[in-house]
């Protein structure tokens, strides 16, 4: 398809490249908002950003836990992914690092165990669901037992690229650790075929409630008319979207990122025109690791103690007045 093999394999010496068959069926030319995240360009050994810029190994106590807010932490179970997504902020370990060890993770159980605070715990990595099906239930077994851990989530990308993955017997699995939730990663609606359709159902079925997040990427997924045929297909196969990103600055991934204003645009775009279900919370994780904060459009042009005057998605004003 024309793609620059000497570029590629100098890339890759540096950050790992995979793609799954099925995602790269799903590439319809060169340089499309599918190529763009799985084929490595030499942008990504260009930029002079920070590897963590999100300071995760700063909050990381035990190696396989990330906790920066009171109740709920980051448990990473896998250093690998099915695919390798060019603009990955984890890009200085994912694919990287040796697989995490079983040992690891039980050191990571072991500290839920003894902080009480912890109800929600995020298995990450990486991709979860790269471990076998035997593996994972080990994971959701040993915290489900954990008297003050609530509820289970798992984040992945594999219904995306590697839809063959989800099958019946793995959601048999997971529905015995119910409340399990789930977080899946989606950046354009092309994402969403048949297969992917097939996945999300054995899911939904399951009666795992199932989330999205994207990341907003320059030539990706830019665009309110490309976000709102995302969301709307997502809602359709009973996914929640849930956060919008802004691209982290981490390294190798500066050609990827968009200024603020996109963003904003884009919630514009979907807020009002389309159902509220299918509207996800804009977020920026601050770099200096001080957590997800959101951001939204100017629906409020002033208010005091009187009243607010709101502006709705077609840019009227109204006024709400105090009691
Ligand atoms: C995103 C994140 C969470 C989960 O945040 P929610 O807003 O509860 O979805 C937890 N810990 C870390 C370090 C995170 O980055
Ligand atoms: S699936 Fe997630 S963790 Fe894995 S490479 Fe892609 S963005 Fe990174």
């Amino acid at each position: 398809m024309g793609a620059d093999l000497k570029e590629i394999s100098k890339v890759k010496k540096i950050y790992p490249m995979k793609v799954t068959k099925h995602y790269l069926n799903l590439i319809k030319e060169k340089d499309d908002p599918i190529w763009k995240q799985c084929v490595p360009s030499i942008e990504e050994i260009h930029d002079n950003n920070q590897a963590d810029p999100l300071m995760e190994e700063r909050d990381t106590t035990v190696p396989c836990i990330v906790h920066r807010y009171p109740d709920r932490v980051l448990l990473f179970v896998s250093s690998k992914c099915a695919m390798y997504c060019r603009f990955c902020t984890r890009k200085r370990k994912v694919g990287r690092i040796k697989e995490t060890s079983l040992d690891q993770i039980k050191r990571g159980i072991d500290y839920i165990r003894e902080h009480e605070e912890i109800r929600d715990v995020l298995l990450s990595g990486g991709d979860p669901l790269m471990r076998t099906d035997n593996e994972l239930e080990f994971i959701l077994k040993e915290l489900w037992e954990i008297p003050h851990v609530e509820i289970i989530r798992i984040g992945t990308r594999i219904p995306v690229v590697l839809p063959s993955r989800i099958t019946k017997r793995l959601a048999n699995m997971m529905k015995k650790y119910h409340p399990i939730f789930m977080n899946i990663h989606f950046e354009h609606p092309s994402e969403i075929d048949a297969d992917c359709e097939k996945a999300l159902k054995i899911l939904a079925d399951a009666g795992i409630p199932l989330g999205s997040q994207s990341v907003v990427l320059k030539g990706v997924n830019d665009d309110p008319a490309v976000m709102k045929e995302l969301v709307q297909k997502l809602v359709k196969n009973r996914v929640r979207p849930y956060y919008l990103y802004m691209c982290d600055p981490s390294k190798g991934v500066e050609h990827f990122r968009t200024p603020v204003k996109t963003s904003l645009e884009i919630i514009e775009g979907i807020r009002g025109w389309t159902s509220g279900l299918c509207v996800p919370h804009l977020v920026i994780d601050s770099p200096g690791g001080g957590g997800k904060v959101p951001i939204l459009p100017h629906y409020v042009r002033e208010s005091d103690d009187e009243k607010i005057v709101l502006v709705n998605y077609e840019g009227k004003e109204y006024t709400y007045y105090n009691p």
